[in-house]
């Protein structure tokens, strides 16, 4: 199974997943999170995405389509993975075309979450995560069990990143009606997008989403 989850930033991509993750056991891969683990470990890459990602814009599509390009290639996605912010212009969904025939795979399906802008901007407003292992709260709509424990790793290290504040998430959000919404269109019209209401709770998106995995 080879998915694309397409969405703003803020839908829920992240979220639905790492719950794919845990019931089919294929990869997610975050751009997101690469990029900032680039940013992190100080490399090359990290260096020159780090300044762009803070101001919201995008990273150029030449270095996230090579990081992607050389993840899929990794032994634990032979049996599928989850692009999770990838692609996200244009130019991205031709290159894993590209990509995908030149590996001799197929692309199963693209599933798009629909949110409202304000809903998105209280999203990123509340969300952080564990400094450990990532894991993904919100203030008020994901709180670990045991308040300040992560519920998955026990860490009580939380962080917030440095692009979740209310001006670039402003910046974040015309970047991704620009670049990124003329895809919804893309895969439509190879009659592979499938949308859910990503404004429902998070169990109630994890059930669409599974009705569409299943019919796969
Ligand atoms: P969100 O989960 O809020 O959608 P991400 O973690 O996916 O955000 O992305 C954070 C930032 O990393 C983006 O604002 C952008 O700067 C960069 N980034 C992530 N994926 C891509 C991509 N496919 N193309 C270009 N830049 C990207
Ligand atoms: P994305 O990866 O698309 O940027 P996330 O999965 O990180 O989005 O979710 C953004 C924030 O919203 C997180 O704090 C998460 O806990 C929360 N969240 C995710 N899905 C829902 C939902 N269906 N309802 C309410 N909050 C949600
Ligand atoms: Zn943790």
């Amino acid at each position: 199974m080879r998915l694309i989850l397409l969405g703003p930033p803020g839908a829920g991509k992240g979220t639905q997943a790492q719950r794919i993750v845990e019931k089919y056991g294929i990869p997610q891969l975050s751009t997101g999170d690469m990029l900032r683990a680039a940013v992190q470990a100080g490399t090359e890459v990290g260096k020159r995405a780090k300044a762009v990602m803070d101001a919201g814009k995008l990273v150029s599509d030449e270095i996230v389509n090579a990081i992607v390009s050389e993840r899929i290639d990794q032994p634990d996605c032979e049996n599928g993975f989850i692009l999770d912010g990838f692609p996200r212009t244009l130019v991205q969904a031709d290159a894993t075309e590209e990509m995908l025939r030149a590996k001799g795979l197929d692309l199963s399906v693209v599933i798009e979450l629909k949110v409202d802008d304000a809903e998105l901007v209280r999203r990123v407003a509340g969300r952080y995560s564990c400094a450990q292992c990532g894991s993904v709260y919100h203030d008020t709509d994901k709180r670990p069990v045991q308040e300040g424990v992560c519920d998955k790793c026990g860490s009580t290290h939380f962080k917030r990143r440095p692009d979740d504040n209310p001006e670039t998430m402003t910046a974040r959000l015309q970047v991704y009606y620009k670049e990124t919404s003329p895809l919804i269109g893309y895969y439509h019209a190879k009659g592979k997008l499938r949308s859910v209401d990503g404004m429902a709770d998070m169990d109630h998106v994890t059930q669409e989403v599974e009705a569409i995995l299943s019919k796969l």
